[in-house]
């Protein structure tokens, strides 16, 4: 008898994988290192041997959901940097160790912003966005309860969308100035140095080797002038993000996640405050919100990808 689906977000550094029952309650969830060794081979078959072990009898599971730290493309992966696969098809691949045919795959900013909106801060709503602000930037539209992927599978890849004109830091991406470079961990740290050499204003930061995005905010709270600047900026930037997925998929609530969220209202309230600047009047009831799946956002949305007819 079918009691379980799976579902399995695969990171660069660990696999975290959820055992949920047929009504989407998470049972019990898990880690497990991330071999990239030889291209990464070795990945799903120590996905599958992971859940084996917990689950003996394998058919007892209705369906496996993946989210990928890359692009997919009616249900290819286009490629995985970090993982070291490029045009993978993990769809068969599994099916084929498993025996399942209820295997289904999408990339990771997409998943956890299903996950939150099925599971988390969008519960009751049908059309959501979700910006990821952690050591990248990623970002995900679900419409009608569905993932938007779009041509390319870069619907809503809101970390490249260029905000800074000339000179930006260079992106990962390859291009310069990108929401990525200064409103991600990293980005902040960028603005900070950046404002740091132009500004007079003194900080309390003075260790200035080992500063991160985090002690940029905390600083920021207790009032640091020139951590408060970063801050103003990189919400700006993300307030004006929130804009263009506002009049492009018109979501009735955005959900604000990562790492770089957890600092909670601080944040929120002024990403809401610089996305009321620029507002369409139509959209205005569009709510920013706080996540709420924390890194399980991957497992919960990963889960929901499973067709199931119950
Ligand atoms: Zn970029």
């Amino acid at each position: 008898m079918k009691k379980y689906i799976v579902g399995i977000d695969i990171g660069g550094t660990s696999c975290k994988i959820g055992l949920f029952n047929l009504s989407g309650t998470l049972l019990k969830k898990w880690d497990i290192h991330t071999n990239k060794e030889e291209n990464g081979k070795y990945i799903l078959n120590d996905i599958y041997d992971s859940i084996h072990h917990q689950i003996p009898d394998l058919n007892e599971i209705y369906g496996y959901g993946f989210g990928v730290p890359g692009p997919v493309v009616k249900s290819i992966v286009v490629r995985c940097v970090n993982l070291g696969w490029k045009e993978y098809d993990l769809v068969s691949i599994f099916s084929n160790l498993t025996n399942n045919n209820n295997v289904q795959v999408q990339n990771d900013a997409n998943v956890a912003a299903l996950g939150e909106t099925i599971f988390g801060a969008g519960i009751g709503f049908k059309n959501s966005a979700m910006i990821t602000l952690g050591t990248g930037i990623g970002g995900g539209i679900v419409i009608d309860g569905k993932i938007v992927d779009g041509a390319h599978g870069a619907a809503g890849e809101l970390g490249h969308l260029s905000v800074i004109k000339g000179n930006g830091h260079l992106c990962n991406c390859g291009k310069h100035g990108c929401l990525e470079t200064v409103a991600s961990a990293t980005g902040i740290k960028n603005l900070f140095n950046d404002l740091d050499q132009k500004s007079n204003v003194d900080s309390l930061l003075t260790d200035r080797e080992h500063i991160s995005a985090k002690m940029i905010i905390e600083a920021a709270k207790k009032g640091d002038l020139l951590a408060l600047e970063v801050v103003e900026s990189f919400t700006y930037y993300v307030g004006y993000a929130c804009s263009i997925l506002s009049i492009t998929s018109n979501p009735a609530i955005i959900i604000i996640g990562g790492g770089v969220s957890r600092a909670g209202s601080f944040i929120i309230d002024k990403i809401d405050k610089y996305f009321r600047e620029f507002i369409f009047i139509p959209v205005k009831d569009t709510k920013i919100v706080l996540a709420k799946l924390g890194n399980e956002a991957g497992i919960y949305g990963a889960a929901s990808l499973v067709k199931y007819n119950g």
